[in-house]
């Protein structure tokens, strides 16, 4: 569960990206965030897994309230999020395999058990066969079925998306959706900033729009709403 009471967001140059944002998103929702370029969307999904700080208010994020969160305490936080980017931000030099193992949170567990999980969660996504490849032997949506497997391998509570098809082309960012969608079947919340049009109104999910830093319109089986 995850929620914000009147979070305010002032960044160093002045901007007020959050300006008293108020939300309630339950365990296994699928909420897409919708709104112009620069209303806040970005801003909104960093104070989840404290990319940024608010400058006031409070969130709660699976019983974390994060204005009490320690710096040490962040990881525990990040383990119960997975993070999905439009840039899919894979690390280069590393494997597929080892991409999403390096995001495996263990402790002293057994190298057969990672290799087994590690190799679970990329069949999941449809990749087993390409763990030894380099991301840059992917196509696009591949590389983000890798970077959608690394955000899936600790069992997260929630998984936010930033975009995660604004690098794609629209039959692959519908196999991309259906993943997200086998996921949140799964009962993990999925939280999707986008400006896909198409998406949102084909999936009648709950729709949050953003403009000015201010949730402007929450619906249950909403549409996008947006002319361009
Ligand atoms: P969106 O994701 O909806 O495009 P953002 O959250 O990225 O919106 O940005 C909201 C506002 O905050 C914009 O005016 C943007 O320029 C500003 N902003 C975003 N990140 C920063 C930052 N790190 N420093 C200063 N201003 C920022
Ligand atoms: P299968 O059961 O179909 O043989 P595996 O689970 O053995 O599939 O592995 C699928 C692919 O992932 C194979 O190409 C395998 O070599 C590769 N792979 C398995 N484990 C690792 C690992 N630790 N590092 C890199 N690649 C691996």
């Amino acid at each position: 569960m995850i929620e914000m009471k009147n979070v305010y967001k002032k960044y160093p140059n002045g901007i007020v990206a959050l300006n008293g944002l108020n939300i309630r998103i339950n365990q296994g929702e699928f909420v897409y965030i919708v709104g112009p370029s620069g209303a806040g969307k970005s801003t909104f999904i960093k104070m989840m897994y404290r990319e940024e700080k608010a400058s006031s208010g409070e969130i709660v994020v699976n019983g974390m309230n994060l204005s009490n969160l320690k710096n040490k305490e962040v990881p525990y936080l990040r383990r119960q999020i997975g993070v999905v980017f439009q840039d899919f931000k894979l690390l280069p030099k590393l494997t597929v395999f080892e991409n999403v193992a390096f995001a495996l949170e263990v402790i002293e567990e057994h190298p057969e058990k990672i290799r087994k999980r590690v190799m679970d969660v990329l069949d999941l996504v449809g990749l087993k066969k390409k763990a030894r490849m380099f991301p840059d032997e992917l196509s696009g949506g591949e590389q983000q079925r890798v970077s959608i497997a690394r955000s899936i391998v600790n069992l997260p509570k929630v998984v936010i998306a930033d975009e995660p098809t604004g690098n794609l082309d629209p039959d692959t960012s519908w196999e991309i959706m259906s993943l997200f969608e086998e996921i949140n079947a799964r009962g993990t919340t999925i939280i999707m900033a986008t400006h896909n049009r198409e998406i949102v109104n084909n999936m009648r999910r709950r729709v949050v729009a953003i403009e000015g830093g201010l949730i402007v319109r929450d619906e249950r089986g909403g549409d996008y709403g947006y002319e361009i």
